[in-house]
């Protein structure tokens, strides 16, 4: 095993006890948000303070020991959509909040009764008003490579050119199309890479097929670099939202498509940038202090992006992991702001374009 995968499982198995996560908190004034550039007295909270919360819906489950398998280890993992979905349903029906899917159209390849338990789940979230959106990643995807007669072996979209890209992400919309009605096709309209692995002629296919907003940015944070899920948005410092340039996906001031980049939320923890997601327990409630205290809320509402995985929400029996009960306890945190609303985020772009 490679040695930050092991220090990785090392530290999920840590916080998932009751010592662990009482030393996180101890440690999480470590907790910093760089460039929010609030100032407290030049800052009134005039507009709202929105949490988007996001689930990238595919295959896989966290094993006994804690271990994750994705859905490139086991694309026919499919309890990650179905039990997945569930579990994160009963959450967000129990504190009465919209949220986002971004669905990885492998669940497409299921059948039987796995297929008709998957579209049960997702017909529940969309009758609730759950927002659907599109995740890619093409070589765990076997729906998509089966529409389109090849096969691939990276997720990253460093790996294909711009007319590959093209082909794959309408090919993905088909799918959802397909299976899932007309009316939820023509409201796609928001993105997020797999492995947050966007580029710019991926941007530039993304404008093209008409979406409107992307959530790959973790500003601050690149990874992978040897392997074929390679991502980079070092150089990203802003935590607001932008127009996504299409001629260099890492500028946030080209102004040149019609795409707003609601990034995740990022944050540092003694150095280490982390992304606003459950799995990292009690500093995403940290995180979450620190932007509703310092972002500037004086002109537009500030979307606060939390990121989570359906497979990381359930063991192989289904049932609920630390990740899963951590994301329940920061939603009733969150909540316990007046001006905090929970809205999925085509909610969050319509609102930050009209305030
Ligand atoms: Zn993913």
């Amino acid at each position: 095993m490679k040695r930050t995968l092991r220090i990785k499982l090392f530290l999920y198995r840590f916080v998932s006890t009751a010592l662990g996560k009482a030393l996180l908190r101890l440690m999480s004034f470590g907790v910093r948000v760089k460039n929010l550039d609030g100032k407290k007295e030049k800052n009134p909270k005039k507009y709202p303070f929105l949490v988007v919360i996001t689930t990238d819906t595919e295959a896989g489950y966290v094993n006994k020991d804690e271990r994750r398998i994705w859905q490139k280890e086991d694309p026919e993992a499919f309890i990650g959509y179905y039990y997945g979905i569930r579990n994160l349903m009963n959450i967000f029906d129990k504190h009465r909040i919209k949220t986002t899917f971004f669905l990885s159209t492998q669940c497409f390849s299921s059948k039987g009764a796995e297929y008709n338990k998957i579209k049960k789940e997702l017909g529940n979230a969309i009758r609730k008003e759950h927002e659907i959106g599109l995740h890619l990643h093409p070589d765990s995807d076997i729906a998509l490579q089966k529409k389109l007669l090849r096969k691939f072996n990276a997720t990253s979209a460093f790996f294909y050119t711009y007319r590959e890209k093209l082909k794959i992400i309408k090919a993905a919309k088909g799918l959802i199309e397909k299976h899932l009605g007309k009316t939820i096709g023509k409201k796609l309209i928001s993105f997020r890479w797999g492995n947050w692995a966007l580029d710019s002629n991926g941007a530039r296919a993304l404008n093209k097929l008409g979406f409107r907003v992307d959530s790959s940015a973790t500003p601050g944070i690149k990874g992978h670099f040897r392997a074929k899920t390679k991502y980079d948005w070092s150089k990203v410092k802003r935590h607001y939202p932008w127009k996504l340039s299409i001629t260099d996906y890492q500028a946030t001031n080209h102004n040149n498509s019609n795409i707003m980049e609601v990034p995740i939320a990022t944050f540092d923890f003694f150095g280490i940038k982390l992304r606003a997601d459950p799995v990292n327990s009690v500093l995403l409630n940290r995180a979450f202090m620190e932007y509703y205290k310092k972002a500037d809320r004086s002109k537009k509402s500030f979307p606060f992006v939390v990121i989570t995985h359906s497979c990381e929400s359930m063991y192989y029996d289904g049932k609920p992991t630390r990740a899963l009960k951590d994301l329940d306890s920061f939603i009733s945190l969150a909540k316990k702001n007046g001006d905090v609303e929970f809205v999925t985020l085509k909610e969050a772009y319509e609102r930050m374009l009209i305030s």
